[in-house]
């Protein structure tokens, strides 16, 4: 009798001890980081370098690169296979989805990037759902930023104005309507892959509309397409941002984009 009884207590008693060690164990973890964990110290010396801000916060700072300043479409190509010129009309300052041309591209690439761009949707009411005011900014002509009409035009969450298409729901929904100028000023990590095209480091995007934060970091799960589920398929680290024709009059105007 004696002797299992002393081995219970033994066991009992192991186990208290056990869990002291891992709670201490843990917080020690926490508490002492490796030195190579820790900040720097004394911090690198960086000077960042002066940027000159536009004369308002949609205006383009000074090292930004303008892909549409309302005059011509000279920084664009057609997207379609083969390329050629973007056949978008431009008018008085900005330009707009010319039906059935195709979506256009930029002609120069970019990874990451901090881009600012302005678009309204069609002052006259037509459609419903995703059939109202349809385009989307693709970053790396893949991940799609949607643009709709979404001010009183109900559709799946996740394919309203602001969403990551398929994706990710904006935070809130901070359209405003028909026919005026709406902002994203969107800000995109690349995707990393490694040297067999596995994806080692998603995309993330955060997106302000009209100056509300409407995605937060969040993190890409692939190509946003309207049919299947988000893939990565591997590519560069750059490529060009893409506008869509999906058939509604779209307008857009003062692009700028900072590479990061
Ligand atoms: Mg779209």
């Amino acid at each position: 009798m004696k002797r299992p009884e002393t081995r219970l207590l033994s066991l009992k008693t192991l186990a208290v001890i056990s869990i002291i060690a891992i709670n201490a164990a843990f917080g020690a973890a926490v508490l002492s980081q490796t030195k190579e964990e820790r900040a720097p110290f004394p911090p690198p010396k960086m000077e960042p370098s002066i940027v000159t801000p536009g004369r308002t916060d949609s205006a383009s700072p000074s090292d930004a690169i303008v892909l549409f300043d309302g005059k011509d479409l000279s920084k664009w190509r057609s997207a379609r296979e083969g390329g050629g010129e973007a056949k978008w009309q431009v008018r008085e300052g900005y330009m707009q989805v010319q039906p059935g041309t195709g979506d256009i591209a930029t002609r120069e690439e970019f990874g990451d990037c901090q881009l600012h761009i302005e678009w309204a949707t069609p002052a006259e009411v037509k459609g419903e759902g995703q059939g109202r005011g349809n385009s989307g900014v693709f970053l790396m002509e893949r991940y799609e930023v949607q643009v709709l009409d979404s001010y009183n035009n109900k559709t799946y969450y996740h394919g309203q104005a602001g969403a990551v298409y398929k994706q990710y729901a904006p935070i809130v929904n901070a359209s405003r309507g028909p026919g005026e100028w709406q902002s994203y000023d969107i800000i995109f990590k690349a995707p990393r892959f490694d040297e067999q095209g596995k994806v080692i480091e998603r995309a993330r995007m955060t997106v302000l509309h009209n100056g509300v934060l409407i995605q937060n970091n969040v993190e890409i799960y692939g190509n946003t397409w309207h049919d299947e589920p988000a893939l990565y398929i591997a590519h560069g680290p750059k490529a060009s941002i893409k506008l869509q024709d999906h058939g509604d009059l779209l307008r857009y105007r003062n692009i700028w984009i900072r590479p990061l």
